[in-house]
């Protein structure tokens, strides 16, 4: 078994932009620059925006973290994106999920300009990725794409069965391992809550990537020998064995599934670093275009 170490991967690949930003300065142009939308003051919103905020100062960006009460209107929302998307110093934008039940999420992703939108939302930019067109790929299925690069992990004719198929995960991850492209060319699966036989399908599976958000959900009988294991999950649980007295928990059962994979992320330093990295990747790709 291999770890796919996502914390010193993130690392790597942050020294990496940090080297580019040194690039841009020494030609005489702006730091990039990162914009955060925070609304209301959710505690696990507010760790993950602290998380990019601090991201960029580390590799040299601008941020700018725009805090709003979460009593404000769906219309006023939209005109700070509006103000955001006309701000010329401001290279990228996310606006942090989930928004108040009161705004329609949907509306507010189609208000950010899609060649400030880092976070990859936009249905311009989800078309443009189903289509292979290089866009702002969303930043937790990118982390997972960046990994399997990095490790060499062959995907080609494999079998990719995703669990989970929310827009933000699941849905972009089973589009981008059917792609024409390494990593890619995958036979993909897409399973969800009214999936039947999920236990069988898994048993088929050559890559497994488990985003459903249920603790240690995928046991070791659903993973066949040698299958690369790639864990999306973050559930906070009690603990008595740490200080705060709560632990992070993935939906892999990460002791018993480990033996039996070939690669497998582990929880936490797997997914959750790659995506901060890929963030920052995508805000510099806003700075410097795409590749075409
Ligand atoms: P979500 O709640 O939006 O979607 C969950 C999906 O799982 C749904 O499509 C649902 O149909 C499916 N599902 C639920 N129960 C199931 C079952 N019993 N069998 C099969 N499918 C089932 O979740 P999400 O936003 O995609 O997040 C999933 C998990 O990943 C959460 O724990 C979340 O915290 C974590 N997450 C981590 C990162 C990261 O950076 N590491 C980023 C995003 C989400």
């Amino acid at each position: 078994m291999q770890l796919l170490d996502g914390k010193q991967t993130s690392q790597d690949i942050q020294q990496e932009i940090a080297v580019q930003v040194e690039h841009i300065l020494k030609e005489g142009k702006k730091k990039p620059h990162l914009a955060a939308i925070l609304v209301g003051n959710d505690g696990a919103s507010e760790t993950y925006v602290g998380a990019k905020v601090r991201a960029c100062e580390k590799v040299g960006f601008d941020s700018t973290l725009i805090r709003l009460d979460d009593s404000i209107s769906q219309e006023n929302l939209i005109a700070e994106v509006e103000k955001i998307n006309q701000n010329d110093n401001i290279d990228g934008l996310i606006v942090q999920l989930p928004l108040p039940a009161h705004i329609d999420e949907l509306s507010v992703t189609k208000a950010i300009y899609p060649l400030k939108d880092v976070d990859g939302f936009h249905p311009e930019n989800v078309g443009k990725m189903t289509l292979n067109i290089p866009t702002f790929l969303p930043a937790t299925p990118a982390g997972i794409i960046e990994l399997i690069k990095r490790y060499k992990i062959e995907t080609e004719g494999k079998h990719c069965v995703v669990i989970g198929r929310s827009n933000i995960v699941g849905l972009p991850m089973s589009i981008l391992m059917a792609r024409n492209s390494y990593p890619g060319n995958c036979t993909v699966t897409l399973t969800h809550s009214r999936t039947k036989n999920l236990k069988e399908i898994c048993q088929s599976a050559d890559i497994l990537i488990v985003a459903l958000g249920r603790p240690e959900y995928l046991t070791e009988d659903m993973v066949k020998e040698g299958a690369t294991v790639i864990d999306v999950g973050i559930t906070r649980v009690k603990s008595d064995k740490t200080k705060s007295g709560w632990k992070l928990k993935g939906d892999v059962d990460y002791t018993a599934v480990a033996d039996k994979s070939s690669f497998i992320t582990p929880v936490p330093g797997g997914v959750g670093p790659m995506t901060i990295a890929m963030l920052l990747k995508n805000t510099l790709t806003a700075v410097n275009g795409f590749d075409v």
